[in-house]
Order: C-alpha cells, then sequence, then structure tokens
C-alpha cells in the first residue's frame, strides 16, 4: 500500500522484562541503589506473574516495532518456562538468554554448580525454547564457570550473550580477582567469539575493543537505560573504527521505543565526534533490526509496517522516509506487524 511502508521488525537484542515494572519508581539514587530495587523486586517473582507481566510488556514491544526479542533472564528456571509462554502470547520470536549465576545476587539467580546450570539449559532446550547461554558477568561467573560455557557453547553452536564493562566498579573487582579486565578475561576463558554478545561494554579500552574485533564479537548498546543508570557513554568511535557490529535493547525496559534507542545511539556519536551522519540512517536501521536478529542467532522474525500517513512523517517523501523515522518519529508511527 502507498500509505505504509514494510520494514523489517526491529530486534530488541537484550531485555530483562520485569524491570519494566521499576520505571517511575526509584529515580533517585545511583546504579547499586537502582540495583537493591532491582533485586527486591526479583525477591517476589513467580511463574504466573511472569507469565502475566511479560505478556504484557511484549505485547508494548510488539506495537512499537519489536518482533524479536533476545530476554536475558536470571529470575529462575520456572520463569524460565513463563517467559517463553508469555512470548508465544504476544506473538513476539523469544531467544531466552538463559543466565549463569554462580555468586552475589539472589538464591534464586544461582545455580550450584556449572553442570546444573548446563542440564537447565538442555532441559529449556528439549522444551522447544531457543536458547542462547548467558554467563551474567563476570561479577557473577568464576573463570571454571566461563571456560566451561564458552566450551559448551563452541560445542553445541549456541549464542553467547555476557554483560561487561558497564561500571567502573566492576572493572576494579576483575582487575583485583584476575589481573585482566572484563573483555580479557572473556577472551581468556573462550567465551568471545563471532556467536558472542557483550551488553554495554560502556567503560572498554582499547586492548578490550581490540579483543572484540579480533573476535568477531558484537557489542549491545542500551542507550535509554544506560542513560537512566547514569553507565556513561559507549566508546562509539572506537567500536565504529574497528567495524564491531553493533545492535541495540530495550534493557531495563525503562522505555520500550527502537526509535528512540537508535536515534540516542547516533546523538551520543554526533556529540562524541562533533559531526553528523557518523552511522549512516541504513546502517543505524540494520543495528536495530538484521544485527539484532545475527546477536540472537535469529534467520526470520515478523516485519512491521509503518504508517506514512502518521502526523509525525506529514509532508516526508517515501525515500526520506527512513531517516525521518530514526530522527523525527517515536515508535507510534509503527502501525501493524505483518509475518515476516
Ligand atoms: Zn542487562
Amino acid at each position: 500500500m502507498a500509505d505504509r511502508l514494510a520494514l523489517p521488525g526491529f530486534v530488541n537484542a537484550h531485555s530483562h522484562a520485569f524491570q519494566r515494572a521499576l520505571r517511575g519508581r526509584i529515580e533517585g539514587g545511583d546504579f547499586w541503589a537502582w540495583r537493591e530495587a532491582m533485586l527486591d523486586l526479583a525477591r517476589g517473582l513467580a511463574p504466573g506473574h511472569v507469565r502475566a507481566e511479560y505478556a504484557a510488556v511484549y505485547g508494548e514491544m510488539r506495537a512499537a516495532g519489536y518482533t524479536a526479542v533476545g530476554e536475558f533472564h536470571y529470575v529462575g528456571f520456572g520463569e524460565a518456562e513463563a517467559a517463553l509462554e508469555a512470548a508465544r502470547e504476544a506473538g513476539v520470536e523469544l531467544v531466552l538468554l538463559f543466565a549463569a549465576y554462580a555468586r552475589g545476587g539472589l538464591d534464586r539467580f544461582r545455580q550450584d554448580s556449572v553442570g546444573a546450570y548446563l542440564e537447565q539449559v538442555e532441559a529449556l532446550r528439549d522444551a522447544d525454547g531457543r536458547v542462547g547461554v548467558a554467563p551474567h558477568s563476570v561479577r557473577a561467573c568464576p573463570r571454571d564457570w566461563l571456560e566451561e560455557i564458552g566450551r559448551y557453547a563452541e560445542l553445541e553452536g549456541l549464542v553467547l550473550h555476557v554483560h561487561a564493562d558497564e561500571q567502573p566498579r566492576e572493572i576494579e573487582e576483575c582487575l583485583a580477582e584476575h589481573g585482566v579486565r572484563p573483555v580479557e578475561l572473556l577472551a581468556e576463558t573462550g567465551c568471545l567469539g563471532p556467536r558472542t554478545t557483550v551488553v554495554h561494554a560502556t567503560h572498554a579500552d582499547e586492548r578490550e575493543l581490540d579483543l572484540l574485533a579480533e573476535a568477531g564479537a558484537r557489542v549491545c548498546l542500551c542507550p535509554t537505560t544506560e542513560a537512566n543508570l547514569g553507565d556513561g557513554f559507549p566508546p562509539l568511535e572506537g567500536l565504529l573504527e574497528r567495524k564491531i557490529p553493533l545492535c541495540v535493547g530495550s534493557d531495563s525496559n525503562v522505555r520500550i521505543d527502537p526509535l528512540e534507542e537508535l536515534r540516542e545511539l547516533e546523538g551520543i556519536a554526533r556529540r562524541q565526534t562533533l559531526r553528523r551522519n557518523v552511522v549512516p540512517v541504513a546502517d543505524l536501521l540494520a543495528a536495530g533490526a538484521s544485527s539484532g536478529a545475527k546477536a540472537l542467532g535469529i534467520d526470520e522474525w515478523p516485519g512491521i509496517e509503518i504508517d506514512l500517513g502518521h502526523p509525525s512523517l506529514r509532508g516526508v517523501s517515501p525515500a526520506e522516509a527512513p531517516a525521518a523515522l530514526v530522527h523525527g518519529c517515536g515508535a507510534d508511527v509503527v502501525t501493524s506487524s505483518r509475518e515476516g
């Protein structure tokens, strides 16, 4: 139809759906204070609640144009099954990035051993879920867990997602424990390869960026969450110079709008470089769709349609629509999803 623009669906490569409930509740306080509130919320989750709440959050994502989601899940095994059901109900392609958690956090996050963790991964795969492995972070997983999970992911051809370099304190603790920085530890333990997505990399140094590039790994940026939590600016120039593939995630779900994530990404790059058009529109849209799909290891996901008659696009020609979308629209221009 002439008044519709068909696009690939957006891919949300990093979500913690339960954290949607925190928006507005815990402004004030630093990252670590936010984390305490997040832990309080996580304590009260149960599968029935997850099923209902996640279905609502995934429904919002679908309406905003995200048709595939990577749920980085660390709140329990029964809740993982409930998340898969919620996604089916909402009609989003879900890849469950099931987190390994050895230490810290809450009891419900943790497995007794890396063997027990991998048994849970196998059970989810047997239950027909699309699953990736996700050592939560170098905070939560010691070296031997990382080695075992890296080996398993390689053997099984699974995607591996991991948080790294989000906060300076995590890097200081990693240096104190291992004598190397988080991405260096991931490289040493076999967790860095072409199927790896490092989430955030906010404080990655030059050496860590080199390692990401050499491994062919990908970085998932979550600009609205990183802004909300005061994480810092991602090292965009260093990432772009090295051609490290980027994708985006709504992470804490303080906002659910893929266009806003992409606009923030480019906005940060412009402020940092004092240039415009740092990431061309086509590359931004690819970061929001096909690159996210690669991060999740999926080949097919539903497409979307944009309403070219929406007031935000009034007077914009179809040829200009992609740039107008990224730079001038919110997700309410997404009119429908179509089967892709
Ligand atoms: Zn996260």
